[in-house]
């Protein structure tokens, strides 16, 4: 499986039965799949999003926004508990209108559910833990 690093844009080839496993990046040591999630903007997002093999979920959301504040450490409960199995980024979507346009992001807190860049589905509004594990575990 093919891991982009969020450190230092390299791809990584990982085994699947290691990505569980705190795989690191090959070229600058970083964790690829730490367990929290990663940020990514309008200069790196087709980089890691285009060749990264596992699902990315992109969490759209801004500083002003109350929900999407409430929801942040739900977030990151839920990329512990998705650990090797889904990457879960965030996207500020003020300081990213370009990926934010593309994705016709028209509210947030939205969540974005990608597979090779390509958009599987995607749910609005504030959730909890459960919900955003549930939600991603769904169908798979
Ligand atoms: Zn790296």
């Amino acid at each position: 499986m093919l891991v982009v690093c969020t450190h230092c844009k390299s791809t990584n080839r990982v085994p699947d039965e290691r990505l569980a496993q705190d795989p690191v990046c090959g070229r600058c040591s970083q964790p690829l799949l730490g367990g929290e999630p990663v940020t990514l903007t309008d200069a790196d997002f087709d980089a890691v999003v285009g060749k990264t093999e596992l699902p990315i979920v992109v969490d759209f959301w801004a500083p002003w926004c109350g929900p999407c504040r409430m929801m942040a450490p739900q977030f990151e409960r839920a990329a512990q508990q998705l650990k090797g199995r889904a990457l879960l980024a965030k996207v500020n979507s003020d300081d990213n209108p370009r990926t934010a346009a593309r994705y016709a992001i028209r509210s947030i807190p939205t969540l974005v559910m990608l597979e090779r860049g390509n958009e599987v589905k995607r749910m609005s509004g504030a959730l909890q833990t459960p919900q955003i594990v549930g939600w991603v575990a769904q169908d798979r």
